[in-house]
């Protein structure tokens, strides 16, 4: 019972352990998988976004590519800015400086006085790399409405293909921000736009502070990245020391990184709350085994230990019986077969006889003179002679299947099945002469010697057909022993029927 207790237990622990431990397992491959296809999906929408920034400066680069942009109609040139603006939402703005990086046309409403670029990170990478391809600069605040913006420009050449200008378009930090917070993750959960360089362009939920540091010690820079162009990992952030199950995504034409993270504690305490209920069940349902082996286990003792005692009581019973049925059959004086049993063996040895056809032979004895003895020795003594006496017949060689009883009183009787009367008269002889050799005195007595002796008489008989029952039996023995009493005494006289 308890190896089963403890086997149910070890199982519904077991069980329950390893279903749980799965469910850990599968909640964190398919945050691992959810992280990346988000990753994958804001990569392409990054990527869209700056797609549609870049056709819009290449046509218009397009435009002014061999002018002097100082030469075009400011007017002009800027209600195509405007127009082009509008319809991108992402636009913050649109802006043409000429080579000085003075400010030519803007989508914006005015132009500040003495407005100059040259400064700016952008001016000086298109005025010294003879490239026409976009470049993507670092989150500014723009100098005109105050916003953060990403600078997306394109170098613009005269005629001779020479640097005359550069065209930039502005996109909105908060365009990003919208859209990121469309998506309905926890508080903690990450989203993140990057340079390649590791600079931070925007992540939510983190504060505007974040933008521009850099991120050159977090994983993603340091072994994610390196490894694929895309993936998912956890690791520890390095904006605030969250591990974070982490999609990431290198865009193909910018570039630009895009990261998902999901807080690992989040998704933890999400999966403790979704198997609680189940935890709590299973331990119920385990208590519940063990209050009810505990009772069975209980019941079990109690009627093992009442059985054990029932066991022990019977085989008292069993040995009190034994000793009783014993003293039932023995005569406690002399230690041989008692009357009941003399009756008993009689009886059955007159009916195998009748069966047979096997003689069988009936001595009975009678001390000689037993009262004067008692009365000249006592009681006593007259006991420890009768003791004496039945030892002395039971020491007479005699076979297995012989009865040696003490049939009453100072009298005793032998049965010896399978004998006839030759055999049971030298039996007869041979137990008066055993009670002789003892040569015990008995100054009372009549015979010469003066020890005690006994008389006995025999009767043998095949029983055939109407068998004489038990008393007659003991009557035609009786017979030959009150004959051998008128004859003398001390001697044995047998009978025949
Ligand atoms: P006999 O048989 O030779 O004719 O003479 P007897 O004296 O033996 O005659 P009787 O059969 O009349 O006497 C039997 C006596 O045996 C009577 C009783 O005092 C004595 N007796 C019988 N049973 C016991 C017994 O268990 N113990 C003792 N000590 N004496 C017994
Ligand atoms: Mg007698
Ligand atoms: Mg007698």
């Amino acid at each position: 019972m308890v190896i089963f207790l403890i086997i149910m237990s070890v199982a519904v622990v077991g069980i329950n352990g390893w279903t749980l431990w799965d469910s850990y397992d599968r909640t964190l491959r398919a945050t691992h998988d959810q992280a990346q296809n988000l990753s994958i999906s804001l990569a392409r929408q990054a990527e869209d976004t700056f797609l549609q920034v870049e056709i819009t400066l290449t046509d218009i680069a397009r435009e002014l590519n061999g002018k002097s942009p100082a030469n075009v109609p400011v007017e002009a040139l800027s209600s195509v800015l405007r127009g082009r603006q509008a319809v991108l939402p992402q636009l913050r703005g649109l802006f043409i400086y000429d080579t000085e990086g003075n400010w030519v046309a803007t989508s914006g409403t005015y132009i500040p006085a003495r407005a100059n670029n040259a400064d700016r990170e952008y001016f000086i990478w298109h005025r010294t790399h003879a490239t026409q391809e976009i470049h993507i600069g670092r989150v500014i605040r723009s100098r005109s409405t105050g916003d953060l913006v990403i600078p997306v420009s394109m170098r613009l050449i005269n005629t001779e293909g020479r640097f005359s200008g550069v065209v930039l378009a502005t996109v909105s930090i908060d365009y990003f921000r919208q859209h990121y917070s469309y998506y309905v993750l926890s508080e903690r959960s990450l989203l993140g736009l990057f340079m390649a360089d590791s600079t931070v362009m925007y992540v939510r939920p983190f504060p505007d502070s974040v933008i521009n540091t850099s991120l050159s010690t977090s994983p993603l820079f340091t072994h994610a990245l390196k490894s694929s162009a895309s993936g998912s990992d956890t690791w520890r952030s390095a904006m605030d020391n969250q591990v974070r199950i982490f999609g990431y995504a290198r865009l193909n034409r910018y570039p630009l990184i895009v990261a998902a993270g999901y807080d690992k504690q989040d998704i933890q305490a999400q999966w403790r709350a979704d198997n609680l209920l189940n935890v709590i069940l299973s331990m119920a349902m385990l208590a519940a085994l063990f209050l009810l082996g505990f009772f069975v286990l209980r019941q079990v003792r109690v009627s093992m230990k009442n059985h054990l005692e029932m066991t022990q009581l019977r085989d008292d019973l069993t040995t009190i019986n034994h000793t009783l049925q014993a003293l039932a059959l023995v005569d406690g004086l002399t230690g041989l077969a008692n009357r009941r049993q003399f009756d008993i063996f009689l009886e059955q040895s007159l009916q195998r006889s009748a069966r047979n056809q096997e003689p069988v032979s009936l001595i009975m004895m009678d001390i000689d003179f037993f009262k004067r003895y008692n009365d000249a020795y006592g009681h006593v003594a007259g006991d420890e002679c009768l003791k004496k006496v039945g030892e002395a017949l039971l020491h007479l060689p005699h076979r297995q299947s012989d009865l040696i009883a003490r049939y009453g009183g100072e009298e005793f009787a032998i049965v010896l099945p399978y004998t006839g009367i030759k055999d049971a008269a030298k039996f007869a002889q041979r137990a008066v002469e055993a009670v002789r050799a003892i040569g015990l005195r008995h100054g009372e007595t009549e015979i010469a010697e003066k020890i005690v002796t006994i008389s006995a008489g025999s009767y043998s008989c095949v029983v055939k057909g109407n068998a004489p029952d038990a008393r007659t039996f003991k009557e035609q023995a009786d017979q030959a022993l009150y004959q051998a009493k008128h004859t003398g005494r001390n001697r044995a006289i047998s009978s025949e029927g």
